[in-house]
């Protein structure tokens, strides 16, 4: 297992502080990983300002070929990723192998297609005796922060569209979940040429504020918490350096009294508990048409009480636990205060279950109206609310009060109203009859508080360029 740092090409110790990593199925440590130096952010941020002035002018055609690598070395060593992702998370290795191993592999392929792509004006006279062409240049060394609810695939979402676009990174996975980002290191360190991909280790507050407050560092990316992306914003604001933040979610899911409810109680078992609820997008504030929402209350209570939580080895379990003791805190507290709440009723799961690992029910909770916490803050856990509404008109002003704005699902079998309601809706993704499907080749990102910058698709490629004009003098 790597326990080292990959910095210019070099695997070393951090010389910081250890920190055990635990597998939060059992609350036991997996191993201990030292944190970075400021020192050694430093190192890394230099080693890939250094490896910029070449890698960035290297031709799209080399930096697809070694993408391609990359997703194929992805692809070979699925078992081995799969296995230390669901042993870091406490995701179901089935669900890991199936679902996200073959995701992240696609978005290396995706990517070193799309560097070869990339699209603008056309180069012309638009003054008479001068021409001008637009250019798609690399923006420099782009420290990237991913959180721990899907290390290696936020680290493919980062590392991929960054390296296809010319430029060179130093990463910070989450200190909770470093163990698939520092063999991803190993495998970029035998593909790529030293000081493109850098990889450090640490906290937020020691490793990475020194690294997104670095000098040399021109864009930072982050995937996290709105603190975090306001602590990203402050720290860029001595030198005015690109930021590209990913944050938080609150996914509303309106249901019409006209929607398949089998297909929705079928959509929200699935998509409301996915990684255990860790999940931004994660199908978490239903409201429903008043005509179908006992019918629907009543269903989904009785399809959630069936999610089988267990361990993440067994090929039956459908949840794990969440990713630690204050994580299941922290939603134990949501559900306890909604429970002490006299209109809303917890009904299913609500405890947190007992035993070594981290798990928590998964829970329903019915009878929340607009103002209640439960409702409007990401509880980042196993845990639905239900909302009745009873002017369907009010269905989408109801889902875009919100601070957040990042994805969103209407479930009607009337194609008119489910257009009408997606043109309506402030977020970043829509879907209709269905949640939490993502593609490549799509863009996924927020509005609001959830933060701006696409990841995946040719506008993620393009938010990690700098157009520039280009103009010819030639009269
Ligand atoms: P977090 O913000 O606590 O941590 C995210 C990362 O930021 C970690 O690597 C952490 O060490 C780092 N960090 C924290 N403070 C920092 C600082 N001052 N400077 C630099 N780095 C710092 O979030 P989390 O608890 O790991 O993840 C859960 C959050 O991430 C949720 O709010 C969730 O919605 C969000 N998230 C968003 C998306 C998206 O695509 N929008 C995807 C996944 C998770």
């Amino acid at each position: 297992m790597e326990t080292r740092l990959l910095i210019g090409g070099q695997f070393v110790a951090g010389d910081g502080e250890s920190l055990p990593v635990l597998n939060p199925a059992t609350g036991k440590p997996i191993v201990s990983v030292a944190e970075a130096s400021t020192g050694q952010v430093d190192a890394a941020v230099v080693a890939a300002a250094k490896a910029f002035a070449t890698w960035g002018r290297t031709t799209p055609m080399e930096r697809a070929g070694l993408l391609l690598k990359l997703a194929q070395t992805i692809e070979d060593e699925t078992a081995d990723f799969a296995r230390l992702e669901s042993l870091n998370c406490g995701k179901p290795l089935a669900r890991v192998t199936a679902d996200e191993l073959p995701a992240v592999a696609d978005v290396f392929r995706f990517f070193a297609g799309a560097a070869r792509c990339l699209s603008g004006s056309a180069a012309k006279e638009y003054l008479p005796g001068h021409t001008s062409m637009i250019r798609r240049d690399p923006i420099g060394v782009v420290a990237q922060i991913t959180p721990w609810n899907y290390p290696l695939m936020m680290a493919a979402w980062k590392i991929a569209p960054a390296l296809a676009a010319g430029n060179t990174v130093v990463l910070k996975p989450s200190e909770l979940t470093p163990l698939t980002t520092l063999k991803l290191a190993q495998v970029c360190a035998a593909i790529f040429p030293p000081g493109v991909v850098n990889v450090v280790h640490g906290r937020g507050a020691t490793v990475g504020q020194p690294l997104i407050s670095h000098a040399k560092v021109a864009m930072v990316s982050v995937t996290g918490s709105i603190a975090t992306g306001q602590a990203v914003l402050q720290a860029a604001v001595p030198t005015l350096r690109r930021t590209h933040l990913e944050l938080g979610g609150k996914a509303p899911v309106i249901v019409f009294d006209d929607a398949d409810l089998d297909a929705v109680v079928n959509g929200l078992r699935t998509f409301g508990y996915y990684n255990a609820g860790q999940d931004c997008t994660a199908a978490c504030r239903v409201y429903a048409d008043a005509k179908i929402y006992d019918r629907l209350v009543a269903d989904l209570a009785a399809a959630v009480s069936t999610l089988k939580h267990g361990a993440p080895e067994d090929e039956a379990t459908e949840l794990g636990p969440v990713i630690s003791a204050r994580q299941r805190e922290r939603v134990a507290g949501f559900v306890d205060r909604a429970a002490a709440t006299k209109h809303i009723e917890v009904v299913a799961g609500g405890r947190s279950v007992p035993g070594a690992g981290f798990f928590y029910e998964p829970t329903l909770v019915a009878g929340a109206t607009q103002d209640d916490e439960i409702v409007r803050r990401e509880v980042f856990g196993p845990v639905v609310s239900v909302t009745r509404f009873t002017d369907p008109d009010d269905a989408v002003a109801l889902a875009n009060d919100s601070e957040y704005g990042l994805a969103s699902s209407v479930w009607t079998r009337d194609v008119s109203r489910a257009m009408k309601v997606a043109a309506s809706l402030q977020y970043g993704a829509t879907w209709i009859n269905t949640h939490f499907m993502l593609a490549s080749e799509m863009p996924h990102g927020g509005l609001k508080q959830s933060g701006y910058g696409k990841d995946l698709s040719m506008y993620g490629l393009e938010d990690y360029t700098v157009a520039r004009h280009v103009m010819v003098n030639f009269g």
